[in-house]
Order: structure tokens, then C-alpha cells, then sequence
């Protein structure tokens, strides 16, 4: 059975909430399908230490602030949990969980989205799938031969898993920095870190809130046709939360240059010089979930969605958003997404008229 809906919003994490809040105060019929069983988006799936890099205040979706976490100044991601678990159900937000959008295909003026549990017939879509569930793992040399543990900053959760173990963590950004700081400070493994090209920490006083001021000013400076201002990428890649400094100032945190190729039991430089592992940790980033949008053909041959906005250029009944400053600045933070919901929630009432 096909059910007929004004607007189904695919994704149920911070995105996703964020749209339903804007689409329920403009009084538009929606639902919300997500693959997952519980709230929380990806933040039910980090790591045990993980804490956002930004205080509670600058981490609020619309309408409703984050309530601090007592005695963390930067709260944990099990409390971003709580948060959107208090906030979906605050707004009364229609989420069908257990639920994976497998296609969504054009059907004269409607499109239709089909998920293992069921086709909707919608006039209106957004897409807010995230990119947690598409890991971005590099064609290293030697990957497939290596016969240690290979894990994803997905897959990693404490560092008791690596009690004893030699542990080469890859990534120069924030994810890299944090599991290499957790495993360093519980100092139960042995850790090198290596990065592609020298870590750059951000100022120790600048946090989330800068980086949304960055990201914002950026895209004013594009809209407005003024010189680039170089947005976050400008300010460094990695925001020294607490650990991440304290590891850092007691020479715990010192990075590698980028290894040529592995071997079976080994990380190997050009130089010949090695380092044995007994598991590398792939702190290299994400790609957008877009799979389930693949029959609509907006890709363009360098695999990108043009978008206006949020709003697909050549499909504009299906906005996006929560990908990153591609979809709207910072709009892959708690922080960023509101404006962008707020923006396509509006496009689709002049849409639906
Ligand atoms: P998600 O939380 O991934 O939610 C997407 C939802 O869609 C999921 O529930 C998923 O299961 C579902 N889904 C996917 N595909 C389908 C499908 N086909 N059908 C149905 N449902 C589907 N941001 C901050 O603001 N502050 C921070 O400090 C911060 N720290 C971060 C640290 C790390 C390590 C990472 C990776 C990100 C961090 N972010 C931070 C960025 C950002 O806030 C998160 O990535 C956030 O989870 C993105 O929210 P989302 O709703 O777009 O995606």
C-alpha cells in the first residue's frame, strides 16, 4: 500500500529533528523515516569518551536549548542522546524508526519513497541521512594484507579494547586526534599516530562557537561575491578540547608523517623504518549517505548533488541538508542544521501551495 504524505523527511538524527520542528510550525503534514531503533542518530553510536567540542549553550536545535550536563563544561555524547530523545518527543515528532529508505523515484507529481517497511507518496522530500553510516577508508598499499584489526573511528568505543596492543591510528582531523589522546591517556596501548601532513590545532580558547562564526562569515563573504575568507579551514583542523591538550603538552600526542604501505604485521615508511600493529584505527572521514537517492540521477559525473541551498538543482521537490557547509554553513553541527531546516521547511510551503 502506497500512504500519500505532504513531506517525508528521510533521517532521524539532529537533521532530521531539526526539520520536523520547522515543518510542524509551519503546519505541514510530514513523517520522519529512520533506519535506527532508538533516538540519537550517530550519537548513540561514538565512542565512551566522546565529548562535543562546543559548550551545551552552543549546541541547541531550534526552539529548544541544550540543558548543560552537570559538571562537564563540554557535554558527553550520551547526553546529546538524551537531548534529542527530550526533544523529539517534546514536539511530537512522527518518527517511524526501524525503517531504511531504499529508493526514492519520481512518480508524476510525486515521489516516491521506498522503504523496507513500507512506500510513501510524498510531494516533498528531505534527505538527512548523515554520513555515519558511510565510513571513508583511503586505497592505502598493503590494506588488504594486513592481518591485524582494521576499524574505522566508527567502530572504536574504548581504548580497553586495545589493552596491551600496538595501535596505529590515521587521521589529521579531530576524530584521529580524540581516539589517539584516549588511547594515549588510558595508556594501556601502544599508540602512533600519523597524519597525512602536520596536525593544526586550533587556538586552545577556540571552540565550536568560533568554528560556526567561521562558517557563517564564510558564506556571507560567497553570497555577497567579497574575497573568500577561507571560513573553518582557515582557523586549523583540530579543536584542543581538554584531553586532547592535555595529551598534547605531555608529548603524548605526537604525530607521524603518513606511512607508504602495510605490511601483514606492520606500518612501513619510505625510509624504510617500521611500526609493528596489532590493529590500525581509520580516523579518515565520511562520505554523505545519498545511495537510497540514486535512481533520481543528480549526481554529476564527480558524484555530487548540485544543490541551490538545500534544494537539489535539478529536483525541486528533494532538499538536503546536515552533509556539511555543502548543504549550508556548519549545518552538519547541532548548532548549524536549524537554519537550513528552517530555509527548506519554508521552500516547501511555497512549493506545496
Ligand atoms: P546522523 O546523526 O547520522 O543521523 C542520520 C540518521 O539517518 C541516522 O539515524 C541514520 O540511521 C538515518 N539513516 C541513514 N540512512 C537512512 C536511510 N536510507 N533510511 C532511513 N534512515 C536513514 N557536531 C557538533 O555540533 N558538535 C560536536 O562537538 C561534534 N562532534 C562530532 C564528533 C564526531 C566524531 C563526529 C563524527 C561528528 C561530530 N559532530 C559534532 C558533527 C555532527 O553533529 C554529527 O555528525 C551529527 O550526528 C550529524 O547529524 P545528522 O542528523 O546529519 O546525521
Amino acid at each position: 500500500m502506497t500512504r500519500p504524505v505532504d513531506v517525508v523527511v528521510i533521517g532521524g538524527g539532529q537533521a532530521g529533528l531539526a526539520a520536523g520542528y520547522h515543518l510542524r510550525r509551519l503546519g505541514i503534514e510530514f513523517v520522519i523515516l529512520d533506519t535506527q531503533a532508538a533516538p540519537g542518530g550517530a550519537w548513540q553510536h561514538t565512542w565512551d569518551s566522546l565529548h562535543l567540542f562546543s559548550p551545551a549553550a552552543y549546541s541547541s536545535l531550534p526552539g529548544r536549548p541544550m540543558p548543560p550536563q552537570p559538571g562537564q563544561t563540554y557535554p558527553d555524547a550520551s547526553h546529546v542522546a538524551d537531548y534529542l530523545t527530550d526533544y523529539e518527543k517534546r514536539y511530537h515528532l512522527p518518527i517511524q524508526r526501524n525503517t531504511r529508505v531504499g529508493a526514492v523515484r519520481r512518480q508524476g507529481d510525486r515521489l516516491l519513497v521506498e522503504a523496507d517497511t513500507g512506500t510513501w507518496a510524498a510531494r516533498a522530500v528531505i534527505s538527512a541521512t548523515g554520513t555515519w553510516s558511510r565510513p571513508f577508508l583511503p586505497a592505502v598499499a598493503g590494506r588488504d594484507i594486513f592481518t591485524g584489526r582494521q576499524l574505522h573511528t566508527v567502530n572504536y568505543r574504548s581504548p580497553t579494547d586495545f589493552a596491551g596492543q600496538r595501535v596505529v591510528v590515521v587521521g589529521a582531523g579531530n576524530s584521529g586526534a580524540q581516539i589517539a589522546a584516549d588511547l594515549a591517556l588510558a595508556g594501556e596501548a601502544e599508540v602512533t599516530w600519523v597524519t597525512q601532513r602536520p596536525p593544526r590545532y586550533l587556538a586552545d580558547d577556540i571552540d565550536g562557537r568560533a568554528l560556526f562564526d567561521a562558517a557563517t562569515a564564510h558564506r556571507q563573504a560567497l553570497n555577497a561575491g567579497r574575497t573568500d575568507t577561507g571560513g573553518v579551514a582557515s582557523l586549523g583542523d583540530i579543536v584542543a578540547i581538554p584531553p586532547v591538550r592535555a595529551d598534547r603538552d605531555a608529548g603524548l600526542l605526537t604525530a607521524q608523517p603518513m606511512f607508504t604501505r602495510l605490511t601483514a604485521t606492520s606500518a612501513r615508511w619510505d625510509d624504510g623504518h617500521e611500526a609493528g600493529a596489532d590493529a590500525v584505527i581509520w580516523c579518515t572521514g565520511f562520505r554523505p549517505a545519498l545511495a537510497h537517492l540514486a535512481p533520481l540521477n543528480l549526481r554529476t559525473p564527480r558524484g555530487h548533488i548540485p544543490t541551490d541551498g538545500t534544494r537539489a538543482v535539478d529536483e525541486p521537490r528533494l532538499h538536503l541538508f546536515g552533509y556539511g557547509d555543502w548543504t549550508g554553513p556548519a549545518s552538519a553541527t547541532l548548532i548549524g542544521v536549524g537554519r537550513p531546516a528552517r530555509d527548506a521547511a519554508r521552500q516547501i510551503t511555497e512549493l506545496l501551495q
